[in-house]
């Protein structure tokens, strides 16, 4: 049997454009995305959740403007915020000319329902004016009326004639600082509408799988319909869209990415399912350690394995390691080798100081590097 490069990622060309200071397709790292539930209106607590965002690491924060009111909160808004913002529009053009006045990086905005021509040509020019890209937003819960007159129902290839016949307005007025998404709620046709705009174009694709549920039903529904895709290559941006406070929609998005080895932050914590052969109790330990270790943004792996039946071998393919030992000593691995012993009382604070270390050790090496090349 020949096994072929089973980690191997081969990337979908797409063109790169920027949103803010942050590239978007090329081979500009794949970005993370979320969008608030604050009123925008209220600019103290939008900028608020979005410092939570950042402190998660998002990379691009998304707002919805509805009215004046939020665009009118918008330079305020994207003068605090240090992520590009997006301001997402629906219908009304005089809301995406403000926003772009307002300093917005991207407007989300499908030009085929801004209106006249005319329209769309004031708002592209104030996107030029005001160096925004813009996203363009095909969802199957509001496909145009003539497409599904057309199709009769929503399918992967209404969703990509859409995201076509928009992009085609925006191209007509010389503009193509653009990405795309096609969203539906079923896996399926989501995976199947982005492969299909994937052949179609070059446009940067920001990738979704829309209203996927809850913090569990839809963190899974996300990993597998986005996590598809960019296993086949597909995908310059992501959101993972929860009904759950907008973190966990960053969590979930580098989880994502950390799974197939595109981008890593933070820690990545290895533990078994535990048994009975379990030597402490791993589920709470790595409970504790999530939280306690949340701060820390440098990419390290950890494995947290309850006895020696797998934690050697999950120990030697980590930076830190725990192995559950007997009578409460259980041994502590450093890159790859079992260095000491650690009784139950010190186990989490010994784990959390030896990471922190690690971590300040490799973010120390990677600055002498820097300054040395
Ligand atoms: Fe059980 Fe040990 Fe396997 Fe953990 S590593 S599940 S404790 S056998």
């Amino acid at each position: 049997m020949t096994i072929r490069p089973y980690r191997q990622i081969i990337r979908r060309k797409s063109r790169q454009i920027h949103v803010g200071s942050l590239a978007v397709g090329g081979d500009a790292p794949i970005s993370v995305q979320s969008m608030t539930n604050t009123l925008t209106s209220d600019a103290r607590a939008t900028i608020d959740q979005i410092r939570g965002l950042e402190e998660a690491g998002v990379d691009v924060v998304r707002v919805s403007c509805p009215d004046e009111g939020s665009t009118a909160a918008l330079a305020e808004i994207v003068r605090a915020a240090k992520a590009p913002i997006i301001a997402d529009i629906h219908f009304h053009y005089k809301r995406a000319i403000e926003a772009a006045k307002a300093g917005a990086a991207c407007l989300r905005i499908n030009p085929g329902n801004i209106g006249s021509p005319e329209r769309v040509r004031e708002v592209v020019q104030a996107a030029k004016d005001h160096g925004c890209s813009m996203r363009i937003g095909v969802n199957a819960g509001s496909l145009d009326k003539h497409l599904l007159e057309k199709y009769g129902e929503p399918c992967p290839e209404a969703l990509v004639e859409s995201a076509l016949e928009h992009a085609r307005i925006l191209e007509d007025n010389d503009f193509f600082e653009f990405k795309i998404s096609v969203k539906a709620s079923d896996v399926f046709l989501a995976v199947a509408a982005y492969q299909g705009l994937a052949e179609a174009c070059d446009y940067p694709l920001h990738l979704g799988i829309t209203e996927a549920g809850g913090l569990r039903t839809g963190t899974v529904k996300s990993a597998i319909g986005i996590g598809a895709l960019l296993w086949a290559g597909i995908g310059d941006t992501i959101r993972v869209s929860l009904s759950a406070e907008p973190v966990e929609e960053v969590k979930a998005g580098f989880e994502i990415l950390k799974a197939l080895d595109i981008r890593h932050r933070g820690v990545r914590i290895v533990s078994c399912p535990t048994c009975a052969r379990q030597a402490y109790p791993v589920i709470q330990t790595v409970e504790i350690l999530e939280k306690r270790l949340a701060h820390i943004t440098t990419p390290l792996s950890l494995s947290i394995i309850g006895c020696v039946v797998n934690g050697p071998g999950e120990a030697r393919e980590t930076d830190i390691g725990l192995t559950g030992g007997g009578q409460g000593n259980h041994m502590i691995y450093l890159s790859g080798i079992a260095d000491h012993k650690i009784d139950d009382a010190r186990l989490i604070d010994h784990i959390v100081e030896l990471v922190e270390k690690r971590a300040a050790e490799i973010e120390a090496s990677a600055q002498n590097l820097a300054k040395a090349s």
